[in-house]
């Protein structure tokens, strides 16, 4: 049986090109908006009808760049072509990202009608020096705008996406930055250490030494007070970087994911089901301008440019393109070895911190147990105290493999003894 797929869909456009970010995105391009999502119409309906057998569809992701400049109208006529193309599950998840500032409650109201029922902030900090300096549009006030509107226009699963490790971020202002978040009581929450990126603003910046790097030492700290806070506060830390609170407000959100089978998010759960399937290896088709997808043995993406990418999706021949998923604006394909798979199933899964790598599910996916492929690395993770196996709690004679605490501050270490 095939799994369930889902959906990544890049919408390339920000206001303002902030100086950490490497994202393909570019700025002051708006009047694209209209041509673009006619292109990625187009794209969607053409991988469609490419597909070999119908495909079940249970997540969807904008993402960008800020989605949220898009229009509700624009939201759902792309919504409406995916529709008719694939098979949507009536549970699936559809989020956007947006940033505060770019949304009003009527906009959220079309978003909400156009079928979108999970939305993803950029918050970022909640100090404002902090958000200068990252060089984003908006302010604190906009951020409790944006959830109290999304509140009113029907969201019940809202994530706020934060960084730490900013340069002279200290650990109060980090301290009060997680306390103002949870006050907006959002129902998952992502916090991702700043990396200083080549070929950023903030690359060049510190590579001169005009930029005080962030002390590793203290962005381990602020990733360890998230750790205990968000506990104490009944997040539940599902990933490395994220944490969700439980549906069931009375029941502890651990004990929930105790009783639930390791691969499937537990429906009580709000973790992010479309990041799921990103840690579990699972298929995802790409629509638009850089978009990366992973199906049918291809790990494949596309082209940058918008301009590019408009022109492909305008004059292409159908007859020349037939092999599913590529599309006409593939510039990136690899199809995948067991090798190549078995190295992105470990770094992938590795990151799930309670539900790991499953010894059961390695052996349905690759035909040999985990020892069997890396029997050396194992060890010696798990000797060096980067690794744990414990037997499953849902499987018992099954075995499950996940980063200890302090694994999980030097995953990188562990994640490259894979490749
Ligand atoms: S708003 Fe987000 S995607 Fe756009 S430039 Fe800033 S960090 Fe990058």
């Amino acid at each position: 049986m095939t799994p369930d797929t889902s959906i990544y869909i890049h919408i390339p456009f920000c206001k303002h090109r902030c100086a950490y970010c490497d994202f393909n995105t570019y700025a002051n391009q708006e009047d694209s908006i209209p041509a673009y999502v006619n292109a990625l119409i187009n794209e969607i309906e053409f991988i469609g009808k490419q597909s070999p057998q119908p495909i079940n569809i249970h997540t969807v992701f904008f993402g960008g760049g800020t989605p949220s400049l898009l229009s509700a109208h624009q939201f759902d006529s792309v919504m409406r072509a995916l529709r008719a193309a694939f098979i949507f599950s009536p549970t699936a998840e559809i989020s956007t990202e947006a940033n505060p500032g770019t949304v009003t409650l009527e906009n959220l109201r079309g978003l909400r009608e156009a079928g979108i029922n999970r939305i993803s902030y950029g918050v970022q900090s909640a100090n404002m020096e902090e958000l200068r300096m990252l060089e984003r549009a908006h302010n604190f006030f906009d951020v409790i705008e944006a959830v109290t509107n999304s509140r009113k226009a029907g969201f019940d699963n809202l994530n706020l996406d934060l960084i730490y490790g900013l340069p002279e971020q200290t650990l109060q202002t980090w301290k009060t930055t997680l306390a103002r978040i949870v006050e907006l009581n959002p129902e998952h929450i992502s916090a991702y250490a700043l990396t200083l990126e080549h070929g950023t603003p903030f690359g060049r910046w510190s590579a001169k030494g005009l930029l005080p790097i962030p002390d590793p030492d203290l962005a381990a700290d602020m990733y360890e007070y998230a750790e205990e806070f968000l506990a104490s506060k009944g997040y539940m830390h599902y990933e490395i970087s994220n944490w969700a609170k439980n549906k069931d407000e009375g029941k502890r959100m651990k004990d929930e994911f105790k009783n639930t089978s390791s691969l499937i998010p537990h429906p009580s759960s709000f973790a992010c089901r479309h990041n799921l399937q990103y840690w579990h290896s699972l298929p995802y088709l790409a629509f638009g301008a850089g978009a990366h997808g992973y199906a049918n043995g291809y790990r494949y993406s596309n082209v940058l440019r918008i301009k590019t990418y408009i022109e492909r999706l305008s004059t292409f021949q159908p007859s020349t393109f037939n092999d599913f998923p590529l599309s006409p604006a593939t510039v990136n394909q690899h199809k995948q070895s067991v090798e190549d798979d078995i190295s992105d199933y470990m770094i992938n899964n590795l990151r799930l911190i309670e539900a790991g790598i499953s010894d059961s599910d390695f052996k349905s996916r690759f035909g040999r147990g985990l020892r069997d492929v890396f029997p050396q690395e194992v060890e010696e993770l798990i000797r060096d105290g980067l690794l744990e196996c414990k037997t499953s709690e849902v499987l018992k004679t099954s075995e499950v493999y996940r980063l200890t605490k302090r694994g999980r501050l030097l995953g990188n270490q562990v994640f490259v003894r894979f490749v």
